[in-house]
């Protein structure tokens, strides 16, 4: 039997060329750019800088990352007092603000997107173990027992009490809380009058401004060449999130294994490679991503189309690529 584990791909990339070597000029005033990098909600998070004084780039990006550290601990399932971790074990919760307001957004594509999107998934996450040293291939009978009680409306809301369908249902935001905490670091800079700048966590990148007076060129990594760029896309003051089966997975018996599962069968998502989401927001960019990558290119692309302020570019499993209208002409494939 052969098994591989392969987890920690960039799957979008801040394409900056030589400026960060030298200072950059926008708009022909000396501006200096701070990069830095934590590891944070299981990635590394990037974030990029450009502004006039040092010492106030790098207190904005000192307090984004504990900006993101605060959304882990809230949302992550991996701490024992967070709001998921109580979720998952009581019934009936009162959860904070910004987890209601994460959950109600999530809620919204779960049923937009018939239930490709769920955030009941904990318990089939935990079975595979996707992630781990040791993921395990369930049995039929084992996954059945892990989905019990998932579905569109698994998670109901009312103002900041959340209550679960099924008392057994573990709610997972890895879909979309990630998406979140990219969204208040790039709040955090802005509060403190960082202009241009760039959060990437992994694949869920947010954009402030532009870069230099011109687009930031963002690369999107190819699902099947782990040194290629698919394509670039240039952005401004918006959101990038990208989801692939290529980031997180495991392999047995030549048969790929990733992250993203479809509920209905809770086996991995098999329709697609690669999913990249523009929108305004991270959130909703990150959610999207994951529930068009379940559906697939033709549902997927439909799913998307209904969001007027979101675009995206599906890679489709034999690795032809299909965009929303409005992506058309900005994609430069490579
Ligand atoms: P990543 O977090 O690796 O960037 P995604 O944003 O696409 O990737 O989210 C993947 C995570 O979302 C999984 O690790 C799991 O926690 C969760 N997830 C997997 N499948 C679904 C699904 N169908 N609906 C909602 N969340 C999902
Ligand atoms: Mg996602």
């Amino acid at each position: 039997m052969n098994v591989s584990v392969r987890r920690g791909f960039f799957l979008l990339l801040l394409l900056l060329g030589a400026c960060l070597a030298g200072g950059c000029r926008p708009h022909g005033q000396e501006a200096a750019t701070v990069q830095r990098s934590r590891l944070l909600m299981g990635t590394v998070v990037e974030i990029t800088a450009i502004g006039p004084e040092r010492a106030r780039l790098d207190r904005a990006v000192d307090a984004a990352f504990a900006e993101m550290g605060r959304i882990e601990t809230l949302m992550s399932s991996h701490r024992p007092d967070s709001d998921v971790a109580r979720l998952s074990a009581a019934g009936e919760t009162i959860v904070a603000a910004e987890t209601a307001t994460v959950i109600a957004l999530g809620r919204d594509v779960a049923i937009r997107s018939g239930g490709a999107f769920d955030m009941g998934l904990g318990r089939l996450k935990a079975l595979w173990d996707i992630e781990g040293e040791k993921p395990h291939l369930p049995s039929a009978a084992e996954i059945r027992t892990a989905l019990a009680g998932t579905g569109p409306d698994d998670l109901r809301l009312e103002g900041r009490t959340v209550a679960k369908a099924d008392p057994r249902l573990a709610v997972d935001l890895g879909g979309i809380a990630k998406g979140y905490a990219v969204d208040r670091a790039a709040a955090v800079l802005a509060a403190r009058g960082v202009r241009h700048a760039a959060v990437n966590a992994g694949g869920d990148m947010r954009l402030l401004g532009d870069h230099e007076g011109r687009r930031w060129r963002i690369g999107i990594q190819h699902p099947r060449h782990s040194e290629a760029l698919l394509a670039t896309l240039d952005l401004a003051d918006c959101a990038v999130v990208t989801s692939g089966d290529y980031e997180r997975y495991f392999e047995r018996d030549g048969v790929r294994y990733h992250h993203l599962f479809d509920p209905r069968s809770g086996r991995p998502a098999r329709l697609c490679q690669a999913v990249t989401v523009v929108a305004p927001r991270a959130a909703l960019a990150d959610a999207l991503a994951t529930a068009a990558f379940v559906l697939g290119p033709e549902a997927g692309l439909e799913l998307l189309r209904d969001y007027p302020e979101v675009e995206g570019l599906i890679v489709a499993a034999d690795g032809s690529g299909v965009t929303t209208d409005g992506l058309a002409g900005q994609v430069q494939w490579r």
